[in-house]
């Protein structure tokens, strides 16, 4: 950073390079004032900029035609592309009608890329085959515009459903992708080793345990009315917020108030359909499912303080059992890292609780967390249920969770659950007690005994003692 004379004050000050921008967004305590003018601005650092910045709009400015888009509309026509493109052909006529951009968190990565040269930022998507392998909906759920508030639930159907457009070169880009895959999976070799899966050649289709399934890939598309009202809070505070807390990433939040849907940079989510996809909304069919928040820790390496992969794995084997008996089942994977959290915060907390006095108990289990992150949960289960509306799921038969708060979330979203089922204690790993336990005498589901706060004090995670390096 070479700049002289930097002003936190007011964002953009001083004389160093020229930059000619067409409107220059002054941020000031959280007041936006957009000037439309060339100005002269000085850059507070060495960077050079020879091109001017495509800020956004604001409202009453001349020439502004966001494409019309009508939440909760019974076609996607009707309802409308959802556009955030920087393609010049978009931001000429000013027809993008969302704040964010493409992508989710990856975004970002195509910032960087964009920036190192190694994609024009003109480019735009060839779609050609890309459309779902099997159907998903329409369902009546879609045309709800309180019911599915955080995806796109057409998000899948964008290159059929604006096909013209598209081919005018609009960039409309889908938010969610289908597809088909084989899952080889070890517990499940073992699994159909140990007899307890049977091989059908339909849901799992051979010796070693493969798993057929459909899957669909889901970015967060949020309709902020709808998420504001689902959290109880008005809308003007949720825009607020979302623009203070990202750094001033997205003026438009507060500058644009015409713009509803917003394209959070966030991890979305996966859907694992085991059997016929088209019994998810058919009420005669049985259903298993799991809603599961990512542990990276546990889900892919391994971890043993944590119950997830085995939760997880567990979900898996009784969603293909369901799709054996001819029901059906699916697990839908958050990107919700250490409770949404993430997982710096959640290493720390680790760090905390083996170090605590008195060791890592059950009794201080979401103390810790609560000390370092201010809250012991960040995943706010609300928006959750959408995913559930977006398959067309009305009821769960055997719904593979101890969580009350996806419980509770799913109830409240009008999804009935029959019944609840816990990790059996032969798949708890050691180390993991801790966790359980505490979220048992928090309120999560549980066949036994409720925790008393002797007991909780009793339940101790291993120490650190037998770890050396
Ligand atoms: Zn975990």
């Amino acid at each position: 950073m070479g700049g002289s004379g930097f002003d936190m004050g007011v964002g953009l000050v001083v004389a160093e390079t020229e930059l000619s921008v067409s409107e220059l967004v002054d941020v000031s305590a959280a007041l936006l004032i957009v000037r439309r003018s060339s100005c002269s601005v000085v850059w507070s650092t060495d960077l050079t900029l020879d091109k001017a910045l495509s800020l956004p709009a604001y409202p009453g400015q001349v020439g502004i035609r966001p494409v019309t888009l009508n939440w909760g509309a019974n076609t996607p026509q009707e309802r409308g592309p959802i556009i955030v493109s920087r393609h010049p052909s978009a931001l000429k006529i000013r027809q993008v009608n969302a704040v964010g951009s493409y992508g989710g968190s990856y975004c970002v990565y195509r910032a960087l890329a964009v920036a190192i040269g190694a994609l024009e930022p003109t480019h735009l998507p060839n779609l050609e085959n890309t459309t779902p392998p099997v159907a998903i909906g329409p369902h009546p759920q879609w045309n709800d515009p309180s019911k599915i508030v955080s995806i796109d639930p057409y998000g899948h159907v964008v290159a059929d459903a604006f096909a013209d457009q598209i081919r005018a070169g609009t960039d409309i880009r889908p938010s969610i992708a289908v597809t088909k895959a084989h899952m080889t999976l070890e517990e499940m070799t073992t699994a159909v080793r140990q007899g307890r899966i049977q091989v059908d050649g339909r849901v799992v289709i051979n010796e070693r345990g493969d798993v057929n399934v459909a899957k669909a890939a889901v970015e967060p598309v949020w309709y902020l009315p709808g998420v504001a009202a689902r959290f109880g809070i008005d809308e003007a505070t949720l825009r607020r917020a979302l623009f203070e807390e990202t750094g001033g990433m997205y003026p438009e939040l507060i500058t644009r108030s015409d713009l509803k849907v917003f394209l959070p940079p966030i991890g979305g989510l996966s859907v694992y359909i085991f059997g016929n996809p088209e019994y998810l909304s058919d009420p005669t069919k049985k259903l298993t499912a799991r809603v599961h928040d990512e542990c990276n820790g546990s889900d892919v390496f391994g971890s043993d303080i944590c119950t997830c992969r085995p939760y997880l794995i567990y979900g898996i084997e009784e969603c293909v059992k369901e799709a054996q008996r001819g029901g059906v089942g699916v697990v839908v994977y958050f990107r919700k890292e250490g409770r949404a959290l993430g997982e710096v915060t959640k290493y720390l907390v680790y760090n905390a609780r083996k170090r605590q006095e008195g060791g890592d108990t059950a009794a201080n289990y979401f103390l810790r967390t609560e000390n370092i992150a201010g809250v012991k949960d960040m995943r706010f289960q609300a928006l959750m249920p959408d995913v559930l509306h977006w398959l067309g799921i009305t009821k769960i038969d055997r719904f593979m969770s101890m969580s009350n708060m996806k419980y509770d979330a799913i109830v409240e979203a009008g999804i009935e659950i029959r019944e609840r089922c816990a990790i059996p204690d032969d798949l708890i790993p050691a180390d993991s007690h801790v966790e359980i336990e505490a979220k048992i005498a928090s309120g999560y589901f549980s066949t036994g005994p409720a925790p008393t706060t002797t007991s909780l004090e009793a339940v101790k995670g291993r120490s650190w003692d037998d770890i050396s390096h």
